[in-house]
């Protein structure tokens, strides 16, 4: 239960979709979503593959809670090989779009091959068609949302496509549902463009589908985790009033916000772009920049921004469509478009992130990127004639012109649409890439936070603060406060947190609940969920078996040891001010443990004996 127990499986290349059964075995070890499509793709997919070609798969996939009554239910996650790391890709995104998949009765669709035309997939219950999306081919996310509906004569219907940037092979291009909801990072909207695949559009009327094994005590679980949520300062206050922009202040005030590309770790401008600045009446026209906040499916936090940017900003003074309300900045983005390159102009970042949501990019890449173009700039080493434009650290104007140009992949933005490693490369400096394994390093400094920086040298898709956030212990003080600067007991947390991650991923539900929410807490709704016999304990180690999966794709595609590092200059400069200056990232003192503690040998391998306990 609360299992559809149905795939579809849609080869692009011969147009066909066919139903097959879920591999229950699997489901039983791999629990759903990220580590049941993961198991899907390791099993179908030669990890040595190019990801942009046909012979690369692109799963969408939902979690036994998607769908249900559980708190943040509504989540489905994008696997893939990415494009921009060669590693194995996993983004996940809210909205409505995961729960409408679950409503019409499927638990995941996988496809394959390549569309000779332009083509996008409607399933409307067990009804799946492919038709010609020729017409929708150049179209914005917002505007193949609207026509898709719009032919179909269905407000209700759901859809995730890809904007321009996904036609046009950025590296990273994410897939948007619901206007303003990204499965954002790794690139996973260019394979879906490699496949000539536009658009994903649902629609559930199944009933069946989201039943589950024990209702009374699945109903009692989830109202009991509900409480919990409400009752907790973050998930019941900081998140529903700020959004995860809460944190731009306080991660600023310990030294960790990664500033003009690494070069600073606390930003001066940090006020101006935060979550409080974000209600304040503006100087300019008298009113806020938020207007509102709202929820994925059924999520009872609602950490989501709206916003309404000056309609008067330079950067949208003649563009009706950005002036009225959409998605605002999450902090990541606003970390990244602003502190990362030195901008200040809070009404820019919001520009910028609109476009990110309308033609499909991933924020952090893309302001990071933008960032290692301006120290490129001010190096003298990228002119203003290559560029097209001077590009000093601090220039809205440049951070919206390569935002534009980036997202309709024109000029300097196709340079810009390698991300920040390919940029750095071709200009000799790939040091200067704040990135592991390809994908650049979101909004905490691995110099001032230990953990985190364990955490970006060891993620599976790159650099990543979403699989295994120690800034819980290390600034929040959850589940325990743990020294930032401290090297020792860092290992052993954060291969629990990662396991815990990946359960989470794997559910269906929002990572943002384990701010409150224990494994017990999430154990007692998934057990009556799926019914059988599902303890914290085997959860945990169904964690750690994704987590060696994804780690055995990554080591079978050509990964090694040697790629569980940092930038250089988060190993050899110290942070220049704050709390914690001076520090470097100790990634010596704390790699041997993390191999250690995860049963892997000292070349970071999967030991013989984690491979046969894990049933790997
Ligand atoms: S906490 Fe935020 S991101 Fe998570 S499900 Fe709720 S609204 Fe969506």
């Amino acid at each position: 239960m609360s299992y559809t127990k149905k795939i579809l499986r849609v080869n692009l290349t011969a147009g066909t979709c066919a139903a097959e059964p879920l591999n229950l075995e699997w489901a039983g070890q791999y629990l759903g979503q990220r580590g049941l499509a993961t198991k899907y793709l390791a099993a179908e997919v030669d990890p040595r593959v190019d990801p942009l070609s046909p012979e690369n798969k692109l799963i969408f996939a939902t979690g036994p809670l998607t769908g249900t009554a559980a708190s943040t239910g509504g989540r489905y996650s994008v696997i893939t090989k990415g494009p921009l790391t060669g590693a194995i890709a996993c983004s996940n995104s809210g909205g409505y779009f995961g729960a409408e998949l679950k409503f019409a009765g499927w638990d995941m669709v996988i496809f394959e091959g390549r569309s000779a035309r332009p083509v996008y997939l409607l399933l409307e219950d067990d009804q799946a068609t492919l038709l010609d999306a020729s017409h929708l081919w150049g179209k914005t996310v917002w505007e193949t949302e609207e026509m898709i509906k719009g032919a179909h004569q269905d407000p209700l219907m759901r859809v995730s496509s890809i904007g321009r940037a996904g036609e046009n092979g950025v590296l990273f291009s994410a897939i948007v549902n619901d206007l303003h909801r990204a499965a954002g990072r790794s690139g996973v909207g260019a394979v879906m463009g490699s496949k000539n695949l536009k658009a994903f559009a649902v629609r559930g009327t199944r009933t069946d589908s989201y039943a589950v094994a024990e209702p009374e005590a699945f109903f009692k679980a989830v109202d009991a985790a509900k409480a919990v949520l409400a009752g907790n300062a973050v998930t019941g206050q900081g998140l529903p009033a700020y959004g995860t922009q809460v944190l731009m202040n306080v991660i600023n005030e310990v030294g960790a916000l990664p500033t003009r590309n690494g070069t600073g770790v606390q930003f001066e401008g940090a006020r101006a772009i935060s979550g409080e600045a974000m209600h304040e009446n503006r100087a300019t026209d008298g009113k806020p920049n938020l207007i509102n906040h709202n929820g994925c499916f059924g999520c009872t936090i609602a950490c989501g921004r709206i916003s309404k940017m000056d309609p008067n900003h330079f950067s949208i003074k003649d563009k009706p469509q950005y002036q009225a309300a959409s998605g605002g900045v999450e902090y990541e983005a606003a970390w990244a478009l602003g502190a990362a390159c030195g901008v200040n102009d809070l009404e820019a970042l919001t520009y910028v992130n609109f476009l990110c949501n309308e033609d499909g990019l991933d924020p952090i890449t893309l302001g990071s990127t933008i960032g290692a173009a301006m120290e490129l700039y001010e190096l003298g080493i990228l002119t203003k004639e290559e560029a097209g434009m001077e590009l000093p650290f601090g220039s809205a104007e440049a951070m919206v012109k390569l935002g534009e140009l980036t997202a309709r992949g024109e000029g300097f933005g196709k340079i810009i649409g390698l991300g920040s490693k390919r940029l750095t490369a071709k200009y000799g400096r790939p040091e200067l890439s704040m990135s592991v394994k390809g994908l650049e390093f979101p909004a905490y400094d691995g110099r001032s936070l230990q953990g985190m920086a364990l955490e970006y040298a060891t993620s599976n898709r790159g650099a990543c603060h979403v699989r295994g956030y120690m800034v819980s212990p290390e600034v929040l003080g959850i589940p325990v406060k743990l020294d930032p600067a401290a090297t020792e007991g860092k290992a052993p947390m954060l291969k629990a947190f990662q396991d815990l991650t990946a359960v989470v991923d794997s559910a269906g539900i929002c990572l943002f609940t384990t701010f409150a929410w224990s494994a017990d807490d999430i154990q007692s709704q998934i057990q009556p969920a799926i019914g059988g016999d599902w303890p914290v304990a085997k959860l945990m180690e169904a964690g750690d078996r994704i987590w060696n999966l994804e780690r055995q794709f990554n080591l079978a595609a050509g990964f090694t040891t040697k790629d569980d590092t940092l930038p250089p200059r988060m190993l050899s400069e110290g942070g220049k001010t704050g709390p914690y200056k001076g520090n470097v990232a100790q990634l010596g003192k704390m790699l041997p443990e993390y191999y250690q503690v995860r049963g892997w040998t000292a070349e970071g391998v999967p030991t013989e004996e984690t491979v046969a306990r894990l049933g790997l």
